[in-house]
Formats: structure tokens, sequence, C-alpha cells
């Protein structure tokens, strides 16, 4: 089936797409002339909007990250695109149409999507990982991966509704925050950690926010942290953290950092804390004491993407003004905007998330 049912006169037969030459400390990226992708059955062709520059995205191009990388991959999962062409079996999405991309190519009808597990499905490759993502003109999607975005939201922050907000909120819902909580964000000037500490304050919670940047203490104030630590200022935040719980500890954590802050992050748990873990990757271990987490009667909790439902919510969150998409820089789709945004990214400098448009 490779015929569309819609197509836009002006869809171009080529297309631009980034293309990692060379992963590495010193990676070279170029930008190529790929034939613009034909939906196959399911998919839609989405002209991409806007797409973010994950973490993910620079641990791929450093080279840090290389298992179930595809070959010669088109990089880039956190998209948002117009609808420009839908395969002749795809209903209810119609060309024109402004979406948000799953992390995943879910396949909608395995028992894992029927469950509302989208990111978990049983046949779906990473976006931008195991098959092509947005760093592209144009990508192809299943339909049953996307949701409508309504055009109050811009596309530089439509593309972070699925990662790294729409990733947050699943921490968020994970950790079972209630208004009474205090929750500690680490890494909180990062993508997912400022998409955190929104969504957990408004759940109601006191939210202390971690980061090394001191330079992004009143931005994440904004975003609703009722104490923002700088983790480069004394060793050890956890004995602040003790201090302003009167010895209690946090309700919940939620840890976008993982090794280079353990185990100070685990001595923040109060007796019956949640910690969600999320966002590094690397596969570096971290030294446990089981007896810390045995007599915390502590929940840990690994979270990673986003389900259809969570997408949703987001996309609604974002709508009425809940939470704000949190966009440090937008930066064009082309070598140097890409290494610019390496840059950035390397030096932990954005608020948020960098978002690249082609
Ligand atoms: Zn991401
Ligand atoms: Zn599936």
């Amino acid at each position: 089936m490779s015929v569309m049912s819609v197509s836009f006169p002006e869809i171009s037969p080529t297309m631009s797409a980034l293309t990692l030459v060379e992963p590495g400390p010193t990676p070279r990226l170029t930008m190529t002339h790929r034939p613009t992708p034909t939906p196959g059955p399911g998919e839609v062709l989405l002209r991409v909007d806007a797409c973010g520059f994950c973490h993910h995205d620079l641990l791929v191009i450093s080279g840090v990250l290389r298992r179930g990388v595809a070959a010669g991959v088109t990089l880039g999962h956190e998209i948002t695109g117009t609808v420009v062409a839908t395969a002749p079996d795809v209903d209810g999405v119609e060309p024109g149409g402004r979406v948000v991309s799953l992390l995943t190519a879910a396949c909608g009808r395995c028992e894992r999507c029927l469950a509302g597990n989208e990111h978990r499905c049983l046949h779906g490759a990473g976006v931008g990982h195991g098959r092509d993502g947005g760093f592209a003109d144009y990508v192809a999607l299943p339909a049953s991966a996307l949701v409508p975005v309504p055009d109050a939201i811009p596309p530089e922050q439509a593309a972070l509704l699925a990662c790294p907000a729409g990733v947050a909120m699943s921490a968020v819902s994970a950790a079972s925050i209630a208004p009474t909580d205090t929750v500690v964000v680490t890494g909180a000037g990062g993508g997912l950690g400022a998409h955190a500490v929104q969504f957990a304050a408004t759940q109601g919670a006191q939210v202390i926010a971690v980061t090394t940047s001191p330079d992004k203490i009143s931005g994440l104030e904004s975003l609703g942290a009722s104490v923002v630590i700088d983790a480069n200022d004394g060793p050890d935040f956890s004995e602040i953290v003790m201090a302003l719980t009167d010895d209690a500890g946090a309700d919940a954590l939620i840890d976008t950092v993982g090794p280079p802050l353990w185990p100070t992050t685990l001595r923040c748990l109060a007796q019956y804390g949640r910690m969600a873990l999320l966002g590094d990757v690397t596969g570096e271990a971290v030294p446990l004491r089981l007896a810390e987490v045995i007599f915390r009667d502590a929940h840990i909790l690994g979270v990673s993407g986003a389900s259809r439902s969570t997408l949703q919510q987001t996309v609604d969150m974002a709508a009425t003004g809940q939470i704000r998409p949190v966009v440090s820089d937008t930066l064009p789709l082309t070598p140097e905007g890409i290494y610019e945004a390496i840059r950035l990214v390397s030096g932990r400098r954005p608020l948020g998330r960098v978002v690249l448009t082609p």
C-alpha cells in the first residue's frame, strides 16, 4: 500500500534530513537529501513543525548510546507536525491537522496498546532511534501514535508535550503525589525536571527543586518550586531537605539525574517515600544498600515514556494554561543549529528544552 489517499501539491519528492555521519565526542553531522517518506498502512505523513533536542539525542550523537539505534536513522523523537497525507486505511486524522507524536510508533492493536501502554507497544520501534524521527522536513508515523494539538499551543511548545512533559507527568503519577506531600525534584532545570516541578506543583505539593545551575533559581521558582537548592553549594543537599522537613524527609522524589547525585538522593527520602527514577539511561551503576530501601519501606519506581492518555492529559493541561512547556531556545534544523544545541545541552545551559525548527 504505497498510495497516499490525500496529498498536498506542495509535498516535495525529496526532503532535507539531518544525518549523523560519525558519532563520538566530536560528532560529525550533515544535512542530506532523501526521498520524502510514503506513509505505510495505518500511517500519516507529517510536515515537521518543530522537534525538541533531547538528552537522548545527545547520548546517541556522542556515541554513548548505541543499543537499538538503527543504522543511518534520523534522530529526534519530540515531534510536532502538520498532517499532509494519510494512508488510505487511516480514519480520524485529517490533512491540515496539527499533532504531537508519542515516543514509540505504537501499533494500536497489541495487548500493551489495548491496555493503554502504547509507549511499551510490543511491535513499536522508538521514534528517532529504531525508526526515523523528526530532525527532517517530513516524517511518516502511525496514526495511532499521534494526538491532536489545539491551535492555542505554538509548535515549539507542542514539540515538548510527550517528551519531556508527558514523561515527567508519568513520573509524577507513578509517585502518587498528594497535596500534603513534600516532593524533591533533582535535575530540576533540565527538560524532565522543569516539567516535573510544574506537574508536582499543580498537585498542590510543596516542591523542593535541586539544581546545579544557580542562574536557574528564579526560573524554577516561577515554575512552582517553593525552595530551590543549589547542589553545588555544600556537599550534601539531603541535609537541607531534612532541615526543611523537620527531619522527616521527602514524601516523594523525582530523580532525573541518577548516578552523579546518588546516594544523596536516596538519603532525602522519608519513611514510605516514593522515588521515581527517569532520564538516566547511561547504564552507569550506583551503590545501593538494600537495608536503606527496606527500613524506609521505600518504593522505587522506574519510569520511561508516556502513554497516549498521559500525552492527552499534558496536551489538555497546556491548552488550559495549567502547565507551560519550557522552551529555552529555538534553533534552526541545520548542522549549525544542532552543533549549538549540543554545546548548550552538554553545558547544561538550557532551562527546559532546546527546540529545532526545519
Ligand atoms: Zn526526549
Ligand atoms: Zn502495540
